[in-house]
């Protein structure tokens, strides 16, 4: 079992305030579909900050790639990443027998998953230069949703969207999947977790 989670959206300037549920819930791409970028945006139909498609291809996270030579759980980002390749630049420097230890094995296999990294997310950033599919919003599948993400966005009184508050509500044994098609076209499945 796991938390369902929330986030409390308001506005700077007015008393709009909107509820919406931040977990347990993922989104990906359709087998064979590019990885677009999701943000949250305005949703003009919703009246709510929504995950958003965003017609734009995203960046892949080092050990997320196809076929990774390192494991998926090692990187939440790719600062991240790139702090560690610089963490072991380091000592090779410093280390004349650097080649003979396990990190000189690890340094080699990030470079091999950074090479791959940067040739998925430019096929990703290509894919979707050349598709322009409109952004769409995940929920209610509507495009009148906003060019920025919320917290550059404005509201239609003039005030900034602000995330006022998240917090856990009661328990769920499901969790909620949504894939959505190049053109930003949703379906959303339930599944248990484990
Ligand atoms: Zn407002
Ligand atoms: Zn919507």
């Amino acid at each position: 079992m796991g938390g369902i989670y929330f986030n409390i959206w308001s506005c700077s300037n007015c008393d709009y305030t909107s509820r919406s549920v931040s977990g347990p819930f993922r989104v990906e791409p359709k087998v064979g579909t590019p990885k677009a970028k999701i943000e949250y945006r305005w949703c003009n139909d919703c009246k709510a900050i929504q995950r958003t498609f965003t017609g734009e291809g995203d960046a892949i996270i080092p050990g997320k790639e196809p076929d990774s030579p390192i494991n998926s759980w090692e990187f939440s980002s790719i600062e991240d990443f790139e702090k560690t390749i610089k963490k072991l630049e380091l000592k090779k420097k410093n280390n004349i027998f650097f080649f003979l230890t396990k990190d000189a094995k690890k340094l080699k296999k990030y470079y091999e998953s950074k090479v791959l990294c940067d040739k998925y997310t430019q096929e990703n950033l290509v894919f979707y230069k050349n598709l322009k599919p409109k952004p769409k919003c995940l929920i209610c599948g509507g495009t009148k949703v906003g060019n920025l993400p919320y917290d550059l966005d404005t509201h239609s009184c003039g005030g900034k969207f602000v995330l006022k508050d998240s917090g856990r509500l009661g328990s769920v044994g499901q969790f909620e999947v949504i894939t959505y098609t190049s053109d930003g076209i949703a379906t959303s499945e339930m599944r248990n977790m484990r």
